[in-house]
């Protein structure tokens, strides 16, 4: 055998035993990084090694460092699973190593991007000709959706940036939610607009923006202006009332942004759809593929209305590439860079329409049924109005809440991260893996039981 179908041979069969042993190991990695650092790290060696022995050591060494992101019992920060035909589908692309970047090289990659772009957009009820770029997360597709539209908005008043940078531009007004995810600050960071341009809006008590202080903000200042809104706060999951916030943000001439990495997807449900309600009025709509998509990290989609917006904020010539209109290129910051439009494809593939609807649809079920159950446990407290994915809980006081996390995570059934909402310590729950089943949503409401009884 050669050293490549060894090596890949080694990998499946150790990728078969992670998978069959996620339902029982504990879900939080048992080793700290200092362990992880003993067992991974020392001098680099002088001699090389085969390829399979190489592959086999990393599963070896590596598997106490590793949480159980995959499996059904993950509901830390919002991280999604992986769909099998997602996988799959990163596995060839990897042995594949097509470079996403041109339609001439790569037409595959490049056919993959714009099918699977193409199919967000219908099933999210987005413009036909939506423009879709991949990029490596939410991060990166607020970025990038942030970009075209500082592009837009400096254009509209007679000043091209591509051109003249921001030195002596005018002033832009980036007008945000007092919920915003911190995410949106670097993103904004990295475009040169620092936190005087920030403009705070105020939000209700579950972080939805309010219309009527979205109409005071953008009336008393003046500039270009962007108003970045939210489908999906990270910790209870609500949703910006965009039928209301658009129009405002529209009449007053901004471009308007939604940062969805997460809850953009409830629009791919005829029964949460009225969640997303009005999105479509947006300019451009950040959204993660590896949280409720369940493709595998890094994948994040930034769409954009108009695809000139995109092109002319990101579009670049060089003299050793004949470029075609349709390079995927053009449409992120990134020059060489993974495929990413396989993984979107083959997810999407073998879910169909009904299929999205319906993994959303479970998502939000079985974070309904973590919210009912953990309402009855004595002494938990369910901190949010549960419409989408997400679940807070708290004990009664701050310091108990913080014990009870550290003790589910060193019971290992399941993983539920720490955070302060609204001054209060929480624990968050989010629910984004296709493979929860609701036997894992019980198993992990005993533990939290047995935990708080612990504590008692
Ligand atoms: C996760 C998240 C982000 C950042 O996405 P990454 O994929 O981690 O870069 C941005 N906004 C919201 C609302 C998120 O949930």
């Amino acid at each position: 055998m050669d050293d490549r179908t060894s090596a890949l041979d080694t990998a499946h069969a150790r990728a078969r035993d992670f998978l069959d042993g996620l339902g029982s190991r504990p879900v939080w990695p048992t080793a700290s990084y200092e362990e992880m650092l003993d067992a991974l790290g020392g001098p680099l060696p002088e001699q090389g090694e085969d390829a399979s022995s190489v592959v086999d050591a990393l599963a070896r060494l590596a598997d106490p460092g590793l949480a159980a992101i995959a499996g059904g019992r993950f509901f830390g920060f919002v991280i999604g699973g992986e769909l099998p035909a997602a996988l799959g589908a990163d596995w060839l692309t990897s042995v594949w190593d097509q470079n996403g970047a041109l339609t001439s090289l790569t037409p595959a990659a490049a056919a993959a991007e714009r099918t699977a772009g193409g199919w967000i957009a219908e099933a999210l009820g987005l413009p036909e000709d939506t423009a879709a770029g991949f990029v490596t997360g939410g991060l990166m597709a607020n970025f990038t959706g942030l970009a075209a539209a500082r592009h837009r908005v400096l254009a509209d008043v007679g000043w091209d940036v591509a051109q003249r940078g921001l030195a002596g531009s005018p002033p832009i007004r980036l007008v945000v939610g007092e919920h915003r995810h911190d995410t949106l600050d670097l993103a904004a960071r990295y475009l040169g607009l620092g936190r005087d341009a920030f403009v705070l809006v105020d939000a209700d008590a579950d972080g939805r923006m309010r219309p009527g202080a979205l109409e005071t903000a953008l009336s008393s200042t003046a500039g270009p202006a962007i108003v970045s809104l939210q489908a999906g706060e990270v910790h209870t999951g609500a949703f910006d009332p965009f039928e209301a916030l658009i129009p405002i943000a529209k009449a007053a001439g901004a471009w308007v942004h939604v940062d969805g990495a997460f809850g953009l997807w409830a629009a791919a449900s005829p029964g949460l759809a009225h969640l997303t309600a009005g999105i479509d009025g947006a300019d451009s709509w950040a959204t993660d593929a590896h949280k409720t998509l369940n493709v595998p990290y890094d994948c994040g989609v930034a769409l954009v209305r108009r695809r000139t917006d995109l092109v002319e904020a990101f579009a670049i010539a060089a003299d050793y590439i004949t470029g075609s209109s349709e390079d995927p290129m053009d449409l992120v910051p990134e020059f060489s860079r993974r495929a990413r439009g396989f993984t979107v494809w083959a997810a999407l593939r073998s879910l169909g329409r009904s299929g999205l609807a319906d993994l959303v649809d479970t998502l939000a079920a079985r974070a309904a049924r973590f919210a009912a159950r953990l309402a009855e446990v004595p002494g938990v407290t369910v901190a949010n109005d549960v419409a989408y994915t997400q679940v807070m809980l708290r004990l009664d006081d701050d310091r108990r809440t913080t014990e009870a996390g550290r003790r589910i995570l060193a019971d290992g059934t399941a993983v539920l991260t720490p955070a302060v909402w609204q001054g209060r310590a929480v624990l968050r729950c989010s629910v984004s893996s296709w493979a929860t089943t609701e036997e894992d949503v019980d198993r992990t409401v005993d533990a939290v039981a047995r935990v708080v009884a612990s504590l008692a």
